[in-house]
């Protein structure tokens, strides 16, 4: 198999152009051609009214070799990289080797039981929150009667963090062993639909996401695995042996204990008071970056314009994203976070008497509204002094904003015009704030440090260079952003994954500080599915 990068045809092309661009790009007649796929396919919209698709393809032709040699110049055309997985080992632990435990049943925990349960070594998955049926009616509950469950939310239970969402899965991270194909490869057979294995920006929405958890649950359990729900992880047993920390097991909230030598902590960033466990029992942990901000809601035809001009409602390029950046004067740097095409502003909260943001969307991302967290980058000698000092920064603005937006879980909001002005806002614009249950309109100075209102204050007027109309009065910002990534980080060894000071003990996903995002999380838990086996059959 041969691939063809870097074919590009214009955005409106009739589908024959595409077979008719393959053959004229390797010089073979039509009866050579014996068959193609799409491999990626991106788009490049700098030139807004001439749009172009840029194709990388997999193409089967007659005489490989002689097809190659004549092209051998040609940078573009190349035999086709093995993407498949391969499991790292198929060696069998020893008889009466305990199973591995797997805290956390978001897409790190999904990826890791996943791998262990291909591989024959039937983990056992413990997680907090329900099912992921039962966990939406508790979500969509919170949403509308202003009820929080705090084992059961948008961070906690089946499918983990990332089941509310846009569903986004891409991510910058780095992947030699095309990890992230299997990824992509075990959610279409789970549900996805395939374009997510070529689009350049996949993403697949809230209702899809929660059927594929379903099935990816159904496959674990098929294989061998075990997975326990509303199962909290309330203790974990440490003892040494020949002068080394080494995991022995784990106690749950129901007061069961059960042994283990093998324990993966994918507890997601949201866990507050399962890292002040692991802090307790004396494993290293370190406090990292994070950001905070507010979301900010624009009509999502605003967004489709000034990205694609005359093409904007191509079915092809569907709802438009955004990135932007800015270095504000004072030296922070203000940037564009998790953003949701068409997609709504969603209540985050894990905690009683806290407010949190983050947004989602369907597959369509057809509503009305494109959001983004714009957040500052903060480090922690903003929040100096102790490991955790992250978690309670955190709690200290969550705290506020539910107090600013009424006390009764609506958050808090303000137009960006009022915002930039410094005076409280009254009433709504043009823009329908998306947040349920409500957005309470006020001045939103007070729910952030004084270095993120200024920062962002400069960077919303700096935004409209980037974006054209960004800088708009009525768009509306809804707080507070807070959790955009793991305020610690449980540093792991780079060779075999476990704790620096506890031997069996993995650190996995978002809320170690080794992913951030459902595609980098699911990749961290095939890395570590594999560390984990490596380990047992050593
Ligand atoms: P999590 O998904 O947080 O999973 C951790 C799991 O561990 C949870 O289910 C929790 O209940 C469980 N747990 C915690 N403590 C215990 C314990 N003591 N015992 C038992 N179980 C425990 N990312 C994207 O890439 N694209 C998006 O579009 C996107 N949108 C998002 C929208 C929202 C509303 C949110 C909240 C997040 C979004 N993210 C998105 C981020 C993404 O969801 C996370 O990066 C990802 O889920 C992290 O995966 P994880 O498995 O490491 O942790």
């Amino acid at each position: 198999m041969l691939r063809i990068s870097e074919l590009k045809l214009p955005l409106n092309h009739p589908e024959p152009a595409l077979r008719d661009a393959i053959l004229a790009r390797l010089g073979i007649a039509s009866d050579e051609l014996l068959d193609f796929t799409v491999f990626k396919r991106s788009y490049d919209a700098r030139k807004k009214s001439a749009i172009v698709l840029i194709y990388a393809i997999d193409v089967e032709v007659r005489n490989e070799a002689a097809v190659l040699a004549r092209l051998k110049q040609d940078a573009a055309v190349f035999p086709s990289p093995d993407t498949s997985y391969k499991f790292a080992t198929t060696a069998k632990p020893a008889p009466g080797t305990p199973r591995p435990i797997v805290v956390g049943m978001g897409p790190c925990g999904m990826f890791v039981a996943l791998i262990l349960a291909q591989m024959g070594l039937n983990p056992l998955v413990l997680e907090r929150g329900k099912i992921v049926r039962e966990r939406t009616v508790d979500t969509f509950g919170f949403w509308r009667k202003r009820k929080l469950n705090t084992e059961s939310n948008v961070q906690f239970g089946e499918g983990g963090a990332g089941t509310f969402s846009d569903g986004k899965l891409y991510s910058q991270i780095k992947d030699p062993k095309h990890y992230g194909r299997k990824v992509l490869t075990e959610f279409v057979k789970a549900g996805a639909p395939e374009e997510i294995l070529y689009v350049s920006k996949p993403h697949i929405g809230t209702f899809r996401l929660v059927k594929m958890v379903e099935q990816i649950r159904a496959e674990i359990i098929a294989l061998g695995g075990e997975i326990r729900f509303e199962t909290r992880v309330d203790d974990i047993y440490v003892s040494e042996e020949n002068g080394v920390r080494q995991v022995q097991g784990v106690r749950l909230s129901n007061g069961e204990e059960i042994a283990t030598r093998h324990l993966v902590m994918a507890i997601g960033h949201s866990a507050r008071d399962t890292f002040e466990l692991l802090y307790e029992r004396g494993v290293y942990i370190e406090a990292k970056p994070f950001s905070i901000g507010f979301r900010v809601e624009h009509p999502q035809s605003l967004i489709d314009v000034c990205r694609f001009g005359p093409n904007a409602g191509n079915k092809l390029l569907g709802a438009a994203d955004y990135k932007i950046v800015h270095h504000a004067s004072n030296g922070r740097s203000v940037y564009s976070f998790c953003m949701c095409p068409g997609g709504t502003v969603v209540a985050a909260s894990s905690e009683e008497g806290r407010v949190v943001t983050n947004g989602m969307s369907q597959y369509s991302r057809a509503e009305r509204n494109a959001n983004s967290a714009i957040v500052v980058g903060i480090t922690p000698e903003d929040y100096p002094g102790h490991p955790l000092a992250g978690i309670a920064f955190q709690r200290e603005l969550e705290s506020r904003a539910y107090v600013l937006g009424g006390s009764n879980y609506d958050a808090p909001g303000q137009l960006m015009g009022d915002f930039v002005k410094g005076v409280a806002s009254r009433e709504f614009g043009s823009v329908v704030p998306s947040f349920k249950p409500a957005v309470h309109l006020t001045d939103l100075a007070p729910s952030l440090p004084d270095y993120a209102i200024v920062a962002l204050r400069e960077a919303f007027v700096a935004f409209d260079k980037q974006i054209k109309g960004y800088y708009k009065h009525d768009a509306v910002l809804t707080g507070v952003e807070t959790r955009t990534s793991s305020p610690i980080r449980i540093k792991r060894n780079d060779d075999d994954l476990q704790s620096l000071n506890t031997r069996g003990l993995f650190p996995a996903g978002e809320g170690a500080g080794y992913a951030g995002g459902i595609m980098s999380a699911a990749v961290d838990g095939i890395r570590v599915a594999e560390a984990v086996a490596l380990s047992l059959v050593a």
